[in-house]
């Protein structure tokens, strides 16, 4: 069970500051988009979002999409962002981080993937060999498939709480 567990819990991807991200070594997010990144619903980025990329751009951080969607959703999705992504990712498999790593040149240690679904990104993470931020899904889906990876997530997330009281969502990285 120790498998899925993600090495941070934060409220929010927006929660994630360059001070914190280089007191950890991190020079790199990847990022799931759906319900991560933007709303599922919602195909207009936030003003959030914006200014959230752009401290990160100030700081050499680089933000890169890792999504199981199609080229064509995701390329939409991020089209005036100016932000690079691997589409068709085949989370909870590495193969799609893997890819990221390869092509952007990147190191494994000094790079997280954050996601909002412990069964997918999380578990995906851990399979490619980098650490793993779980942040809380910006808006509720209501598709059955993601209701029963939902209802199997609380479980484990239950079992990790009660083993470790630090198991607990945060505001800062290293709160
Ligand atoms: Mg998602």
């Amino acid at each position: 069970m120790a498998f899925f567990k993600p090495d941070w819990l934060l409220t929010s991807i927006y929660a994630l500051r360059p001070i914190d991200l280089k007191r950890n070594g991190i020079n790199t997010i990847l990022t799931d988009l759906d319900n991560t990144l933007i709303a599922w619903h919602e195909p207009e980025s936030s003003g959030q979002l914006r200014a959230w990329l752009a401290e990160m751009a100030q700081s050499q951080i680089q933000v890169i999409v890792v999504s199981n969607n199609n080229a064509k959703r995701v390329a939409r999705a991020v089209a005036d962002l100016d932000i690079p992504f691997i589409h068709s990712a085949r989370k909870p498999l590495p193969s799609g981080i893997k890819r990221a790593l390869r092509q952007f040149d990147l190191s494994p240690r000094q790079t997280i993937m954050v996601g909002d679904q412990l069964l997918t990104d999380v578990q995906a993470g851990h399979l490619a060999g980098v650490r793993t931020v779980m942040v809380k899904p910006l808006v509720e889906t209501d598709s059955w498939v993601t209701l029963f990876s939902r209802f199997m997530e609380g479980f484990i997330m239950k079992h990790y709480a009660r083993k470790d009281a630090q198991f607990k969502w945060r505001e800062r990285l290293d709160d």
